[in-house]
């Protein structure tokens, strides 16, 4: 096992060539930036709220003409959001306020609740409140910069803009945001045997292609415009015309990541490494050691330095932990996004066997028992081409190439939906 690549050296060597080639970048409507990843920081311009206003419907009135007792002030005028604060009101006077309006100038600092005031006429007909004494850390008052101080960051680089994301930037007025520019990926799936997912008649010995409509929507999930290049037929002969043809398309398009399924292994046609090589490629990595999906190659192009591809073994397993486990931290990688930690949790029931010197990917159930401990189940049916055990499954347990750690040590656990929000 000595001279298999373990997968934390692979990747390393990806993530360094994916930071070697970091993504442009391009200004957007705010409107449109959902799921975009920020390539700019954004700062507050200014204070929100940008006056102190009230944050109830009642009285403004100034603590220091407060008395112990009761207390009896004139109404002397009212304010409601949007207006601008009064600056000239008398002293020992109340003003109406509505939720959000600016508080008068000249001493106002308190908010006395509507509910908690009596309202009279005097006797020239004006309106006087009478209320009890309240202390003045129920003032109710929203202070100028209590949500966002000038200066504040709202949103770091590498983050991805999500409607809460949205609600922040718009109460600070900003309009347009920088993002990473969407990472154009081609889709290349290999083998003779393969049908479209969609045709009701098949040939004995036909396979569906399910990966490819997996790996359009998966990509989509990873912010990624993904251009399907269709299927190509494995060739015995020295150059695959097929395969070779959608290469160089792919290269002279400025593709950003030319993924393939199929044809990586060890087969009399697995032509992708040749082929890649024959075309100007420098493969980086080809077998890993993990299970399952260790044929995966990676590939650079220094006569298209914006472009790399990853090869996946075509077991649609192993198209999906290639996935999660090499475009995803590729894909992050690039737009400057972290990587998620893996939760920790302990295995319930029997594990399956773990081959000694591969890092194994299960696909496992994790539920949070009532002490707190993060329970794993990993169901039987874990063979790279068995697509049932997803259902039921909501993440990856991950055995190290050391092997399951000890009483002491919790079993790595990634959630897909994290995975999957990269
Ligand atoms: P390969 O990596 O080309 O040796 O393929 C390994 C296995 O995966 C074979 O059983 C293929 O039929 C199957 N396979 C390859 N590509 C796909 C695909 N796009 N969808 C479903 N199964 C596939
Ligand atoms: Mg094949």
């Amino acid at each position: 096992m000595g001279s298999l690549l373990s997968y934390e050296d692979a990747i390393r060597i990806l993530c360094d060539s994916a930071r070697a080639c970091p993504a442009s970048v391009e200004e957007i409507p705010l409107t449109e930036s959902a799921h975009r990843v920020i390539a700019k920081e954004v700062r507050a311009g200014f204070d929100v709220p940008s006056l102190d206003n009230s944050a109830m419907d009642g009285f403004a009135v100034r603590s220091c003409d407060l008395q112990s007792g009761w207390n009896e002030f004139p109404v002397s005028s009212l304010k409601i959001a949007g207006d601008l604060p009064d600056t000239q009101v008398r002293e020992k006077t109340a003003v109406q306020i509505m939720t959000g309006a600016p508080l008068p100038q000249g001493g106002f600092d308190l908010i006395v609740k509507v509910e908690d005031v009596g309202i009279l006429k005097d006797s020239t007909g004006g309106t006087l409140i009478r209320f009890e004494s309240i202390s003045a850390s129920a003032a109710h008052v929203r202070r100028r910069g209590s949500d966002f101080e000038k200066g504040d960051l709202l949103v770091r680089p590498g983050s991805r803009i999500d409607a809460k994301a949205i609600l922040g930037l718009a109460a600070l007025g900003c309009a347009r945001v920088v993002v990473h520019r969407k990472p154009r990926v081609a889709l290349i799936s290999t083998g003779n045997e393969l049908v479209p997912h969609d045709q009701t008649e098949v040939t004995e010995g036909a396979i569906r292609n399910s990966t490819a409509p997996y790996l359009m929507q998966a990509l989509r999930e990873l912010g990624c415009e993904v251009r399907n290049f269709g299927v190509v037929r494995d060739e015995a002969s020295e150059k695959p015309e097929e395969f070779e043809r959608a290469l160089k398309a792919a290269l002279s398009e400025g593709f950003d990541l030319i993924l393939t399924t199929g044809a990586v292994s060890m087969g009399i046609h697995d032509f992708i490494r040749p082929s890649v090589e024959r075309n100007g490629g420098r493969v980086l990595f080809h077998k890993v050691a993990i299970r399952p999906g260790k044929p995966v190659l990676f590939s650079e192009f220094p006569g298209f330095p914006e472009t790399r591809l990853i090869g996946l073994p075509g077991n649609p397993v192993s198209t999906v932990v290639g996935v999660d486990f090499f475009v995803a931290p590729f894909l992050r990688e690039r737009f400057g996004i972290p990587e998620p930690r893996p939760l920790l949790g302990r295995i319930s029931g029997t594990c399956p066997s773990a081959p000694p010197g591969f890092k194994t990917f299960f696909r496992a159930k994790a539920e949070s028992r009532a002490d707190g401990v993060l329970q794993i189940e990993i169901p039987k049916g874990q063979a790279s081409f068995m697509v049932h055990s997803f259902s039921g499954a909501n993440g990856w347990a991950v055995i190290p190439a050391s092997g399951v750690p000890g009483e002491a040590g919790g079993i790595e656990f990634f959630p897909f939906a994290e995975r999957m929000d990269a």
